[in-house]
């Protein structure tokens, strides 16, 4: 499983369209324990989405 923490993943911002991000940051298994999602949508999110 902390394989797949480690995976970067595509994931799509309705606004921006699609990037991609470490599965860990995007679920907020890091350090900060913060969620991040897209970078142009003020940095972070508190909810996820998977595409
Ligand atoms: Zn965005």
């Amino acid at each position: 499983m902390d394989n797949d923490l480690d995976k970067i993943i595509r994931v799509i911002c309705p606004e921006h369209g699609e990037f991609k991000i470490r599965n860990r940051d995007h679920v907020g298994e890091n350090d900060e324990g913060i969620a991040y999602g897209c970078s142009e949508c003020c940095g972070f999110i508190k909810d996820v989405h998977f595409d």
